[in-house]
């Protein structure tokens, strides 16, 4: 089954005007010069950026995300964003679900499957992220606690083409240490599994299963080249054109 792989970047809470626009231009420049790679791009910058960081990318394969989005379309929320309001400024994904998100603002999966229907309402595709913390790996909970995560934060009538998964062990986010590439492969093949369970085989095959944690130039082939893993969600090294487009192109893009 071919999989499209998706280079995905997570800017986090990064970047001033000046800072996201000449990444997002320098991005949009490479992937131009690319052709037609054989991998799709996003960029998922801080809400602020969005607007400027659109402009950027015109004319550029590469699509744009959130890094967030509430469940509701409007009203007495401040603060938050609505998956509408994503879109009106030009959005086709939203990371949902991700673990800084989970321990910074006690974000559960019941959460996260509501915003995730929300966004697919709003004709947002999800990313939706996964993944255990150290303790719960070194007590070999970690396909318990990834299975867990998915049949509670992924709706149940998501399909490959509105979702996407992203396996991020915490203790690999900006740590520099990953897992090896057996670890990842056998958790992305039983995130496969549980997939099937939920939401059919047809779907499961189809859907895309993304790694993220330290991901760098120099280790993203050995990931991206495991049967089971469809691509990359980067966090630091999104931020400089030269490595996230390094990732890309070792990983056969
Ligand atoms: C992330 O934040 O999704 C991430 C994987 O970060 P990093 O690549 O910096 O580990």
């Amino acid at each position: 089954m071919a999989r499209k792989k998706l280079i995905a970047g997570n800017w986090k809470m990064n970047g001033l005007l000046a800072d996201g626009v000449e990444l997002a231009k320098g991005v949009a420049a490479e992937v131009k010069a690319m052709g037609k790679p054989e991998c799709e791009f996003l960029v998922c910058p801080p809400f602020t950026l969005l607007t400027s960081v659109k402009k950027a990318l015109r004319g550029a394969k590469v699509a744009l995300g959130a890094q967030d989005a509430h469940f509701n379309t409007k009203g007495a929320h401040t603060g938050d964003i609505s998956p509408e309001m994503l879109k009106d400024v030009g959005c086709q994904y939203v990371i949902l679900g991700h673990s800084e998100r989970r321990a910074d603002h006690g974000e559960s999966s019941e959460l996260v499957n509501k915003k995730a229907v929300a966004a697919h309402q709003a004709g947002l595709k999800t990313v939706i992220c996964i993944g255990e913390t150290l303790a719960e790996r070194d007590s070999g909970k970690t396909i318990d606690v990834c299975s867990k995560q998915i049949m509670g934060s992924v709706p149940d009538d998501s399909t490959a083409a509105d979702t996407v998964i992203a396996y991020e062990p915490v203790w690999a986010i900006g740590t520099g240490k990953t897992p090896t590439a057996n670890d990842v492969e056998e958790v992305h093949a039983a995130v496969r599994k549980v997939l099937a369970k939920k939401l059919g085989k047809g779907n499961a095959n189809k859907m895309r299963i993304l790694y993220g944690g330290s991901v760098k130039p120099g280790n993203a082939k050995e990931f991206l080249s495991l049967p089971d893993v469809d691509g990359a969600l980067i966090g630091g090294a999104s931020l400089k054109v030269a490595d996230f487009m390094a990732i890309a192109k070792n990983s056969g893009c």
